[in-house]
């Protein structure tokens, strides 16, 4: 394989710091890594595009230090950018709304039918091509559900169908940029679900399949079979659990490397994605790093972990990402992480409490918190960055399952109308959320999550505002509100039937 690269997801709330930046261009070169992607979405401040330059974006600046430093000794520093789908950061920037498909503000994705949407995205790219002087320029294109949904484009869909849309769009942005003398690169999913759309894609293109949950053989063996250049993708498992499955990563890996040999691909980019919701980027750098020796020089896992962290982080590792999701099916691999979306992405941690509190309030969670005390001690006494990093995934796991118990405790208080023990039990949890907070500050200082922490703060929000409502149930009539209701976002204070309360598009559940 000529190619052995890994690419960092900057795009969602991360700012890491050109000297973050550099630490990591030499980790990748000492690991055996030829190539690191920038995948930085809107967090990339362009000249076109003032108005999404948030605080903490990429600069110019920065990727030109790089590029500049790292190019000359064998380290490809290529961007990753989006151009179609994934454009909610423009979208939902002031100044931005105008570019959505959808008539919907969660609307993901730029109108293909609209000239000026084309013209912002080649824009972006014109952008970072005298930037990154690599010859590879990847444009994007997963994930675009939204192709045909706006008048205009569900007119030309009737036309050319959704894969048309795809191909016009896709085949002129690679197009373009093959006459900037760049070769363009896609990712492959849509082009998976449109096949008819590849006739429409120059060549040239690069094809990044990813594979996260499948071995490549098919998908790759397509691409190869229809003449593209293929880059193989697995990723490192940590936006699917509370920290990483580490088997199911190792595996992929595996896989991909094998697959992309067989079928003659250029290579493998291992990705990385979503160091947001209480999964900091550090606490799985090593496995990275430990991939990169993996991929290139075929070194045993373990010893390649070991090599990039310490016999420590090796013991804690096996415990947090095979032990802790084998304790409970909720959180096993195979699963999508479910304590990170109960208790963080849906932003009410009640949300856990219902879909966890069998598992965490019996015998598994006992298991999560005795394997905690024992990463506590590993963390304890291990002299390691590598390790101190874990602390927050032991942290996340631990303040999971002792939440769920003390709001379980705060139900049963509730239903035998023990209402001030109930407020007393729910304000306790607040604190065990908020034990949480000086982790996830230091994380974002260190350019992780800047939003993370006032996640910490909503979701404190939403327990205290429970504990106010206990405090104005009526207490005239044995009829009360059940806890579940109660708790939930969409509760009205005497709504007893709680029919067709909140947003009807999303009900009550
Ligand atoms: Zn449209």
């Amino acid at each position: 394989m000529s190619f052995i690269g890994w690419m960092l997801d900057v795009a969602r709330d991360q700012s890491p710091s050109p000297a973050r930046l550099h630490q990591l261009c030499e980790r990748s070169l000492a690991a055996g890594y030829n190539a690191f992607g920038l995948y930085f979405e809107h967090r990339y401040a362009y000249p076109s595009a003032p108005f999404a330059a948030g605080p903490g974006a990429l600069t110019p600046a920065c990727v030109r230090e790089l590029v500049k430093t790292f190019t000359p000794r064998g380290l490809r520093v290529i961007p990753f950018l989006n151009t179609l789908g994934h454009m909610e950061g423009f979208i939902r920037s002031e100044g931005g709304q105008h570019l959505a498909e959808s008539d919907n503000i969660w609307s993901l994705q730029l109108c293909p039918s609209r000239r000026e949407c084309v013209e912002f995205a080649r824009g972006l790219i014109a952008d970072v091509l005298p930037v990154f002087d690599d010859e590879w320029v990847h444009i994007g294109g997963d994930e675009t559900w939204e192709l045909g949904n706006c008048p205009r484009c569900a007119a030309r869909a009737a036309e050319i169908g959704k894969h048309g849309l795809y191909a016009e769009h896709y085949g002129e942005l690679c197009r373009w940029v093959l006459k900037q003398g760049r070769r363009p690169a896609l990712w492959g999913d849509m082009l998976l679900q449109h096949p008819e759309a590849i006739a429409g894609i120059p060549r040239e293109t690069i094809i990044f399949d990813w594979q996260y949950f499948n071995r490549p053989r098919d998908s790759t063996g397509k691409f190869r079979a229809a003449g593209f250049d293929v880059v193989c993708c697995p990723s490192i498992e940590s936006y699917n659990s509370g920290w990483c499955f580490l088997g199911a990563t190792q595996r992929i890996c595996d896989e991909h490397a094998e697959d992309a040999r067989a079928a003659g691909a250029l290579g493998v980019l291992m990705t990385t994605w979503e160091f947001m919701f209480f999964s900091p980027f550090a606490a799985i750098e090593p496995l990275v790093f430990a991939a990169g020796r993996r991929l290139s020089r075929g070194e045993p896992w373990t010893d390649a972990i070991r090599t990039e962290a310490g016999e420590a982080f090796v013991r804690a590792a096996a415990i947090l990402g095979e032990q802790i999701p084998a304790a409970s099916a909720a959180i096993a691999p195979g699963t999508w992480r479910l304590l990170r979306d109960r208790f963080v992405i849906r932003q009410n941690p009640f949300e856990l409490w219902k879909a966890w509190r069998a598992d965490a309030c019996g015998a598994p969670g006992d298991q999560i918190l005795a394997l905690c005390d024992q990463l506590d001690g590993i963390i304890a006494r291990a002299d390691s960055p590598a390790v101190r990093e874990l602390r927050l995934p032991v942290q996340f796991h631990r303040v999971a399952v002792s939440w769920v118990r003390v709001a379980e405790k705060a139900a049963g208080h509730y239903r035998r109308r023990e209402f001030g023990a109930c407020v007393d039990a729910l304000e306790r949890s607040a604190d065990l959320i908020a034990s949480l907070r000086p982790e996830l500050k230091r994380v974002a200082a260190e350019g992780g999550s800047a939003s993370d922490p006032a996640r910490v703060d909503r979701l404190i929000e939403k327990v205290h505002t429970a504990a106010a409502r206990v405090c104005t149930v009526p207490t005239s009539t044995t009829w009360l509100p059940s806890f579940e209701t109660l708790t939930h976002d969409y509760y009205m204070p005497g709504d007893q039937a709680a029919w067709r309360t909140g947003d009807k598009q999303t009900p009550l559940v």
